[in-house]
C-alpha cells in the first residue's frame, strides 16, 4: 500500500472518498468543490452539530478496529441529531493525521463511515484533511432536518421519564477492555461492542417524531444517565425521581457484574456512552408510546417521573431508601 506522502493530500482524499457509496438523491454538489451544495426543504428545520474524537482521550488504537472507529465516530454525531428528533442527512469529516500514519487504516476507517452512511442514508459530503503533530483525531459535523424539534427544556412536573435500550453496557465494556484479558465469551463480545460500536437511535427518534406523542424533552445519554437527566432538569427547571428496580439492564450486563463482582449501579447511573434516548412525556402518552415501540426492535422503559421540587435527581432504592444523586459523577473532560 502506498504511503500518505506518496499519495499527497488530494490523492489521499480521492482514495478515501472513493470508499463512500451513498450519495443523497437531492445533492447538487458533494466532495470535490469548495463547498457541498444541496437544496433546503421549506417548512423543515435544519439541525446541526459537531463532535470530535481524539486518540488517547476517546479511543485507543490498540483496542478498536478502524472500521468500528469509523462507525462510532459517525454514530456519536448522528446520536445528537436523533436526540433532537431530527433525521441526519449529511456529514463533514475532518481528519488530523500524524506523520507516517497508515493509509490502510484510513481506508478501513472510511469503510466504517460508508457502513453508517448507507445504513442511515447519510451523505459524507466533504471535510478537511490536516496533519497532526502527535495524535490522530476525527471531527464529524452533522446536518439533519426536523419537523418537530425536541429540546432539553420543557419537562413538566408529573411527566414520565423514559429511556430506550439498556444502561451501563458501554461503560462495563470499556472496563473489560481496559483491565481484563480478552475472553471469548458472548457476554464479553456484546459489552465491548456496545462500547466500540454503539448504535445511534436514529430510527427510534424517527418513531417519536412521527408519532403524535407530546415529547416534552429529550437528550441522548452520552455522559451518563444522571448527568444527562440533570441537563433536562436544569433546562426545564424541575427535579426527577428514578427507581433502582426500573433501570433497564441487559442480561449480559447483569451476568458479567455478578461474575466479576462489579457493582452495577455506578455503571448504570454514571457510565456514559450508552447513546440511548432519554425523554419525558405526560402520563397520558405512555400507552401510545408503548404501542409505537412494539414495532421497533428496541426496548423502551419508564424509569421515573418529573417533580417540581426538589430540583435534584432522586434515586428510590429497592429497600425504600431515597438518595439524592450528584450531578458531577458522570463523564467530564476537565
Ligand atoms: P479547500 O482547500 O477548499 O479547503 P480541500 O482541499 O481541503 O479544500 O478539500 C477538497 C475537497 O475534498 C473538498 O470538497 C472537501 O470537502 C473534501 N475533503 C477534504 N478532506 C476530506 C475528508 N477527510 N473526507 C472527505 N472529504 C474531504
Ligand atoms: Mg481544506
Amino acid at each position: 500500500m502506498r504511503k500518505i506522502k506518496e499519495l499527497g493530500e488530494f490523492g489521499l482524499i480521492h482514495q478515501l472518498s472513493s470508499r463512500l457509496k451513498f450519495r443523497a438523491p437531492d445533492s447538487i454538489l458533494g466532495i470535490g468543490d469548495d463547498c457541498a451544495v444541496y437544496p433546503v426543504k421549506s417548512g423543515m428545520k435544519e439541525v446541526i452539530s459537531t463532535d470530535a474524537l481524539v486518540e488517547g482521550v476517546h479511543f485507543k488504537l490498540s483496542t478498536t478496529t478502524p472500521e468500528a472507529l469509523g462507525r462510532k465516530a459517525l454514530s456519536v454525531s448522528l446520536s445528537d441529531i436523533a436526540a433532537m428528533g431530527g433525521t441526519p442527512k449529511r456529514v463533514l469529516v475532518t481528519l488530523g493525521i500524524p506523520e507516517n500514519f497508515s493509509v490502510s487504516f484510513l481506508d478501513k476507517l472510511y469503510s466504517g463511515f460508508n457502513t453508517i452512511c448507507n445504513r442511515f442514508k447519510v451523505e459524507l459530503a466533504g471535510g478537511d484533511t490536516v496533519s497532526s503533530p502527535k495524535c490522530f483525531f476525527i471531527n464529524v459535523s452533522v446536518i439533519g432536518e426536523a419537523n418537530r424539534v425536541f429540546t432539553r427544556q420543557g419537562a413538566k412536573p408529573g411527566d414520565l421519564i423514559f429511556v430506550t435500550g439498556t444502561l451501563g453496557d458501554s461503560s462495563l465494556g470499556l472496563k473489560l477492555l481496559n483491565r481484563t484479558k480478552k475472553d471469548g465469551s458472548n457476554d464479553y463480545k456484546f459489552l465491548t461492542e456496545k462500547h466500540l460500536d454503539p448504535t445511534a437511535r436514529v430510527h427510534e427518534a424517527g418513531i417519536l417524531a412521527r408519532s403524535k406523542i407530546n415529547i416534552t424533552s429529550m437528550i441522548d445519554i452520552s455522559d451518563g444517565l444522571v448527568q444527562d437527566l440533570y441537563h433536562i432538569c436544569k433546562a426545564s427547571k424541575v427535579g426527577a425521581r428514578i427507581y433502582e428496580d426500573q433501570l433497564p439492564r441487559s442480561p449480559e450486563f447483569a451476568r458479567t457484574c455478578k461474575k466479576r463482582s462489579i457493582p452495577p449501579l455506578p455503571l448504570i447511573l454514571n457510565g456514559g456512552e450508552d447513546y440511548e434516548l432519554l425523554f419525558t412525556l405526560p402520563a397520558d402518552g405512555a400507552k401510545n408510546l408503548n404501542r409505537q415501540f412494539l414495532k421497533a426492535e428496541v426496548l423502551v422503559t419508564q424509569i421515573g417521573e418529573i417533580a417540581l421540587k426538589p430540583r435534584k435527581v432522586l434515586l428510590k432504592m429497592k429497600d425504600g431508601a431515597q438518595n439524592i444523586l450528584s450531578d458531577s459523577e458522570g463523564f467530564n473532560h476537565f
